[in-house]
């Protein structure tokens, strides 16, 4: 991650930048906002930046092998630490780190329990994570100058790995930074809030949000406009209005598609669709799973003639008035049954192009079910 990577936070990039220019870094510091502004992208960018062999006006090189390390995540002086679940350790859970940093670059929390399959459980740090923490402490760094703690969300400390992290923040460490990142540091221990050198993100302004949106995503000048306007300067959020809207269409069209060809029940065309639905990653093809129950109840209820119970989009009417008719008390529930197994598979790692597969071999014997007389 580059600085230039990082959108806005001008005055807080030109501190960090400062600090490894001048030799002088905070043996901890807390990058702390609302959820969304790019607190942990930035953490990422500094860390780079301090490790990066060939420094070029102002950022890292990102081609030099520490740089190309860090893109790996696998330079071995960053140490990643973030809330488990399983009382395990993060590095338990460093490829669901991986993949989940590379899905989603504004990291929202609600999203890191289900990545790792926590269930109902909210994952924290562990008081074992901490001991681990003090462990490393006291070995000497593997090639950089100084070793990067960086450390995701110290709020979700439990209690006694709070204190144990208060020991080695109070006696600085020569060749270890702690780098903390909160969205909520009202509920981080004040002790350890008082060891560090705070920098506290602000809002981005809404024309820089707009132009990174048009710029990123290839969003039109309009809703670019209106997304910054919404999100009140929170890239992370601004970004989610605009996908939302994009993966809507997307998904309308591919449900559409993928019940014609359930229909169909053409060998060929189902094994194209489902490694379609395969290729868009964990994340958004549950998404979608979620999406087609919808638009299963929604053709049901569309069945009864009563437009006012009806939700649904223009287009996706127009496909309903046809489809609609397939959809009935017979099939609806094993339908959604199999969307929702398929969900559960695919977020416990299964293979999502066999699981996609078995799903449209399923839904096409599904779809043809005849109504009950
Ligand atoms: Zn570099």
């Amino acid at each position: 991650m580059l600085f230039s990577d990082v959108t806005g936070h001008t005055d807080a990039k030109a501190m960090l930048r400062n600090y490894v220019d001048s030799g002088r870094i905070p043996h901890a510091i807390m990058l702390s906002g609302v959820a969304g502004l790019g607190k942990l992208r930035l953490a990422m960018a500094f860390s780079q930046y301090l490790h990066c062999t060939n420094r070029q006006n102002g950022d890292s090189c990102g081609v030099c092998p520490s740089c190309l390390q860090h893109k790996a995540f696998n330079f071995p002086d960053m140490i990643y630490v973030y809330p488990v679940v399983k009382k395990a350790l993060s590095r338990d859970y460093a490829e669901e780190w991986k993949n989940y940093l590379a899905e989603n670059p504004f990291n929202p929390f609600r999203e890191w329990g289900p990545a790792i399959e926590a269930g109902n459980t909210s994952p924290i740090i562990y008081v074992t994570e901490a001991d681990e923490i003090v462990r490393l402490t006291s070995l000497s760094t593997y090639s950089a100058d100084k070793r990067v703690i960086l450390l995701w969300l110290p709020e979700k400390l439990q209690p006694a790995a709070a204190n144990k992290l208060l020991k080695v923040l109070e006696e600085p460490f020569e060749n270890t930074v702690f780098l903390l990142v909160s969205n909520e540091p009202q509920q981080v221990l004040p002790t350890i809030l008082s060891r560090t050198q705070r920098i506290e993100l602000k809002r981005i302004d809404e024309e820089e949000v707009t132009g990174w949106l048009e710029k990123r995503f290839g969003t039109d000048p309009f809703l670019a406009c209106e997304a910054a306007r919404l999100s009140e300067g929170i890239p992370g959020k601004a970004m989610e209005i605009v996908l939302h809207d994009a993966e809507k269409s997307e998904f309308t069209a591919l449900f559409q598609k993928m019940m014609r060809i359930a229909y169909s029940r053409v060998g060929a065309d189902l094994k194209v669709v489902s490694e379609e639905i395969a290729a868009m990653g964990r994340q958004k093809t549950t998404r979608y799973f979620d999406y087609c129950q919808g638009q299963l109840r929604e053709n049901l209820i569309y069945n009864l003639h009563r437009a006012e119970l009806n939700l649904m989009s223009a287009d996706e009417e127009t496909f309903s008035a046809k489809f609609a008719p397939f959809i009935h008390l017979g099939n609806v529930t094993p339908m959604s049954e199999e969307l929702s197994r398929a969900s559960a598979d695919i977020m416990r790692n299964a293979n999502a192009k066999v699981v996609c597969f078995d799903l449209m071999l399923k839904l096409s014997m599904l779809i043809r079910t005849p109504r009950a007389k």
